[in-house]
């Protein structure tokens, strides 16, 4: 898979490539992926063919911001191509460092659980992955240059997916995403855009693991994505 055939340049990012993956941009290109998606039998090429595989291999061993020095494995994200959930972390943990993998350590085995137990799905049938594709050291909050210089690919996996609702998990997928201040309290459980896409903000696992009470609510921010995919929600759930 070529640069040119996933919608990119070769790094570093050209002028094109920014603007292609800028927000507004990003969202006008989703809008054309879901119009094409929906276009059965659509043979319109004015839409480069774009795959996660191919995006995965632009970004290739990254050096575009300093976390590279401090990881063992990019953790790119995983789960289906055609998912019509993405939940969106922050940034890759101590164990996803290891792994490779997103949300494998303690918080993601609770992200598990509200897939599997409270969603009914498996974690191949979601789509899951991070702000920033690599650990930030002491599990610190990633940086303002770290999250520009890796927010694009977040941007591009979920035009590539345009799934149906998308998920963020936390302060900082929101902020990253939309930009400015952003109060988790104030905002979860409330929809959100992006681009045409229905966002649902809510806690991030590991405050969950922190905060367990607050369970309640991410249950009912799960309820209402469920509702909006066409899931079943059982009441005494
Ligand atoms: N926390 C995150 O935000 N992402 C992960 O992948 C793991 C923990």
């Amino acid at each position: 898979m070529s640069h040119q055939e996933i919608g990119l340049a070769p790094p570093p990012l050209s002028a094109d490539t920014l603007r292609f993956l800028s927000p507004d941009q990003s969202n006008n290109a989703a809008l054309n992926i879901r119009t094409v998606r929906k276009a059965e039998g659509n043979t319109d090429q004015a839409t480069p063919p774009v795959s996660l595989e191919g995006l995965r291999e632009h970004i290739g061993n990254c050096r575009r911001c300093k976390l590279y020095k401090g990881r063992k494995n990019l953790v790119f994200g995983e789960g289906s191509p055609v998912a019509k959930l993405v939940f969106v972390g922050e940034g890759p943990g101590y164990d996803e460092d290891l792994a490779g993998r997103p949300f494998v350590g303690k918080a993601g085995k609770l992200l598990t659980k509200i897939i599997e137990n409270g969603m009914g799905l498996t974690r191949d049938e979601v789509y899951i992955c991070n702000v920033v594709k690599c650990h930030p050291p002491k599990n610190r909050d990633p940086e303002k240059d770290e999250i520009e210089a890796c927010v694009p690919f977040l941007k591009k996996q979920l035009q590539i997916i345009s799934p149906e609702v998308i998920c963020c998990l936390g302060r900082v997928a929101c902020q990253a995403l939309f930009g400015g201040d952003f109060k988790i309290s104030h905002e979860r459980g409330k929809w959100r855009s992006y681009g045409d896409i229905p966002l649902m903000p809510t806690f991030h696992p590991a405050y969950l693991l922190r905060n367990p009470s607050a369970k309640k609510q991410v249950w009912e921010d799960v309820k209402m994505i469920m509702q909006r995919i066409g899931l079943e929600v059982k009441t005494n759930g």
